[in-house]
């Protein structure tokens, strides 16, 4: 026997992939890599009702999409004359028998039970040390509902053995399982593999992250424009805490630093404010050509405001954005307004996004945004603001914010708008601003150019709306502001 590491990533095709499916195919993947050995992708689609082909292909492609690739594939329901050819031997050699016992309708049918010897076992498991289990209370468990239905713990040791699986990595769930594999296992004579399991990903609600908790699927995750390096990223450190305090790893860099050794025992909590840091890290990491493309695939080129501007107009718009998204949807946000809501998430979901039908097929599906709530950047669409206040700057009196948009109204009028619009020492708007401090000046005027608490920088507006707009936005401030009590 040759002692090359065989891992296996084994997800039962029942959902779309989220951040627990990535730890589970990401540890196995990293240790096999490491350690020069293969890792094989068994898609566990015995249950005809919950598995789908379209969640297989889902799983597969996200994990693709973040860099994790297989050696292998295989599929349970492709092997069915495998696991018969077990069952059968194992009732031939006594280690399984068939028993005819009465269903809850009083049917009668033949189960495949399991031998139990009835003995302590104690297995190693690399995060949890020593583990002993007294069998007897697992009873003659049922391996197969009948020789052509064999259930997940065979399937599972078959396949391990048939395929020379050296380490099984998997959740703490699968603890509970593993006495009764090990006993099938010595039932067939197949060597014991080493174990590892690893804790849940808990969500922010400290439940386990599963489809039914609300998991966001790596599908949605990318629609909503995140990295696959800040995925990665993160979900590693979920599991894992290397010995600095370093924090950003590549794949690759992961695939020479992780140990295995080192996954802690208890489940970490799922921070969404940590995947952010983690994609602004990522974000910041790419070249500006990088950039560009991959900002501008997440904004659609038919939308009002977009379609107006040239190539380098809108190169200039988004890259102002760079240093301030999370994620690459936030840039619609930012450019189509959101009409006064805080809300980031506004567009999130109606880019890209895989649903389910009432008859389970996953479709793709494409929203088109032509136009948002908030089109401040057409220069002929003023901001609707509904909420006044919003000019007024934390610790700065109405009556200031008034004095401030006045006195930029007159910079405005008395200088040359080709030198208003432009940051430097001989704009006397952005020196009138640098003086009394460019933070109580500029956000009001921001905010009555775009009605948005979030929104591009006021000069970049200014230049896209043209002088007579940008009066006309100032002046509505101040009236509205005026009228304020
Ligand atoms: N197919 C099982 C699951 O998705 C895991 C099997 C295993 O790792 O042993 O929960």
């Amino acid at each position: 026997m040759s002692n090359k590491v065989i891992t296996r990533y084994a997800p039962s095709p029942t959902g779309l992939p989220h951040l627990g499916t990535t730890m589970y195919a990401l540890l196995n993947y990293i240790y096999a890599r490491q350690n020069n050995g293969e890792v094989i992708m068994r898609s566990e689609d015995t249950d005809p009702i919950r598995s789908k082909p379209e969640f297989e292909e889902a799983i597969k492609e996200g994990l693709a999409w973040v860099g994790i690739k297989f050696d292998k594939f295989v599929r349970q329901s492709e092997r069915k004359d495998i696991y018969k050819k077990y069952i059968a031997k194992m009732v031939e050699e006594k280690t399984a028998y068939i028993s005819r016992e009465k269903n809850e309708e009083g049917i009668e049918r033949d189960l495949v039970r399991f031998k139990n010897p009835n003995k302590i076992i104690t297995f190693h498991d690399m995060a949890r040390g020593d583990i002993s289990v007294d069998t007897t209370d697992l009873e003659d468990f049922i391996i197969a509902r009948d020789i052509n239905s064999p259930l997940y713990h065979l399937t599972v040791v078959v396949d391990d053995f048939e395929m020379g699986i050296t380490h099984i990595i998997r959740g703490e769930d699968g603890l509970a399982n593993t006495p009764r594999q090990i006993l099938i296992q010595e039932a067939i004579g197949a060597p014991r593999p080493i174990y590892a399991h690893y804790p849940f990903v808990l969500m922010s609600n400290k439940k386990k992250m599963g489809k039914r908790n609300g998991a966001v699927s790596l599908q949605d995750y990318r629609a909503q424009g995140y990295l696959p390096e800040a995925i990665i990223n993160f979900t590693m450190l979920l599991a894992w805490h290397p010995k600095d305090d370093r924090e950003l790893f590549l794949l690759e860099d992961l695939i020479k630093e992780f140990q295995l050794e080192r996954i802690g025992k208890s489940g970490a909590i799922l921070g969404d404010d940590k995947l952010n840091w983690f994609n602004k890290e990522y974000i910041k990491k790419l070249s500006e050509s990088e950039f560009l493309k991959k900002a501008k695939s997440y904004i659609n080129p038919d939308t009002k405001i977009i379609k107006k501007l040239s190539e380098s107009e809108f190169d200039k718009l988004i890259l102002q954005f760079r240093e301030r998204i999370n994620k690459f949807n936030d840039l619609n946000n930012l450019i189509l307004g959101s009409a006064n809501t805080t809300d980031s998430s506004f567009f999130s979901t109606t880019t890209e996004h895989l649903k389910t039908t009432p008859d389970s097929s996953i479709i793709q599906e494409k929203t088109i945004i032509v136009s948002g709530p908030n089109d401040y950047l057409l220069k002929d669409k003023d901001p609707i603001i509904n909420d006044i206040k919003i000019l007024i700057p934390k610790d700065v009196r109405k009556e200031d914010v008034v004095i401030y948009l006045k006195n930029i109204k007159d910079l405005i009028e008395k200088n040359d708008w080709g030198k208003i619009i432009e940051k430097n020492d001989e704009n006397n708007l952005w020196m009138y601003a640098s003086k009394e401090g460019r933070g109580k000046v500029l956000w009001p005027l921001r905010v009555a150019l775009s009605g948005e608490l979030k929104s591009s920088d006021p000069f970049e507006i200014m230049k896209l709306i043209d002088k007579d707009s940008s009066l006309r936005r100032i002046e509505k401030g101040i009236e509205k502001l005026i009228h304020l009590h």
